[in-house]
């Protein structure tokens, strides 16, 4: 049986790692992306706050070692899930499973005025290009804003703010600066109440602003104000914003999409095409765009087709859970664990925060690497270079 996963992003690599541990040789996988490695979401906000290197976060394809996979690094071109047909700008590969794995793209031209008068800490290049200015800034008006929805970690926006803010006060700029946060949701996480009040009392202890049910529209930086979905407008220094997010265009272009995002079987996974699944952001499954959730849709997938392979019982139904890990600030990390089931309202509780979870996100994302790369990792460097 050929499996074709098409993105080795969070839930590509899962899904890869899991089919080789359990399948061996007895099916033939084939990895494709485009990109030269992967990198956590939680490392960009790592990166620009200056608690690791680029080079550090980076985990690339080339090291990887999974028996039984093939990567290929190459752009997927078109893709035909009737005909479960991939065209990459090497080769075209034929499927007899077909997992489409690729993602949300960012779009920050989409946002007038971002590109020339803010910047964006949700792509790889924009979060690493950020530790620079982050470096040089002297201090003043810091919106952090989020352009459209859906947007992936919801909680992201929350911990950049904090991050920020602690950020400017270790550089004794706090005095000089205030952050400010817009964003579309009415409490910062929505499952969970008690998650929700402990960003918000994060918020008051720093004097961070909160714009709820807002998003931002335009930047003008002639005049330095940046325009809300309320038509009010903001004065700022320095814009950190989350772009549009839309499916890749392959993706779209192919006929899968459904108001934007692939629809899947809550349940399994599967499209509406049979034998091609999609798991992670690039669909509408119902759950938040989180790794997390994209690593739980892939495990699912892997039971399905190893059910295939070997003719074993039908596997049990996605549970919709994730675990997310939230940055509070000054060392201290708490734990989400919310669970998204369709037709029903999601739920979740708070764990800490505590200084022993933020050495559980790093075991989460050590176990990750050395699951998918085979390597020995640690999120952040022992002796961060800019304390
Ligand atoms: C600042 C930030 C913090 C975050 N923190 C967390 C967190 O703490 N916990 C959490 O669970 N999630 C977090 N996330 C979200 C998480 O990064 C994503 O939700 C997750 O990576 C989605 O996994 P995925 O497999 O769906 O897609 P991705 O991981 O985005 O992988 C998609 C892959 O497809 C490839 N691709 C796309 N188009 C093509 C093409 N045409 N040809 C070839 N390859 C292609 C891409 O190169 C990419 O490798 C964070 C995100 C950000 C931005």
């Amino acid at each position: 049986m050929r499996i074709v996963i098409l993105g080795a992003g969070f839930g590509g690599l899962e899904l890869a790692s899991l089919l080789s541990e359990k399948l061996g040789d007895d099916a033939q996988v084939v990895l494709i992306d485009k990109s030269d490695g992967f990198v956590f979401g939680f490392s960009k906000l790592d990166v620009m706050f200056g608690r690791t290197t680029a080079d550090h976060v980076l985990h690339r394809y080339a090291d990887m070692i999974l028996p039984g996979v093939s990567f290929v690094r190459s752009a997927i071109r078109s893709l035909d899930p009737a005909a479960r047909r991939v065209v990459t700008d090497g080769e075209t590969f034929e499927a007899d499973i077909l997992v489409v794995a690729l993602g949300a793209d960012l779009d920050p031209a989409a946002t007038p005025g971002l590109a020339e008068g803010g910047h964006e800490f949700y792509t790889v290049a924009g979060a690493f290009a950020l530790r620079e200015v982050l470096e040089q800034f002297a201090g003043g008006r810091v919106v952090v804003g989020v352009t459209s929805t859906p947007f992936k970690c919801p909680p992201a926006p929350s911990e950049a703010a904090v991050l920020m803010h602690d950020f400017l006060q270790a550089r004794g700029l706090a005095d000089a600066s205030h952050v400010s946060l817009v964003m579309p949701l009415g409490v910062p996480i929505p499952p969970s109440p008690k998650a929700s009040q402990a960003v918000l009392a994060a918020f008051a202890e720093r004097g961070i602003s909160w714009h709820p049910e807002r998003l931002v529209r335009a930047l003008q930086p002639d005049l330095g104000a940046v325009v809300l979905s309320d038509g009010t407008e903001m004065p700022y220094d320095l814009f950190l914003g989350i772009p549009v997010h839309r499916a890749p265009a392959v993706v779209t272009e192919s006929g899968m999409t459904v108001d934007g995002w692939i629809p899947v079987d809550p349940e399994t996974l599967e499209t509406r095409y049979p034998g091609v699944y999609a798991v992670g952001d690039v669909t509408s499954a119902g759950t938040p765009k989180a790794g997390v959730f994209a690593e739980g849709q892939a495990a699912v997938v892997a039971q399905q087709i190893i059910s295939r392979v070997r003719g074993a019982a039908t596997p049990a139904a996605y549970d919709g859970r994730g675990i997310c890990y939230l940055e509070l600030g000054h060392g201290m990390v708490a734990k989400v664990d919310v669970t998204f089931l369709s037709g029903q309202s999601p739920v979740g509780g708070l764990e800490g925060p505590s200084a022993d979870l933020a050495a559980d996100k790093t075991a989460f994302g050590s176990e990750r690497i050395r699951r998918w790369f085979g390597k020995t990792w640690h999120a952040t460097l022992p002796d961060p270079p800019s304390a």
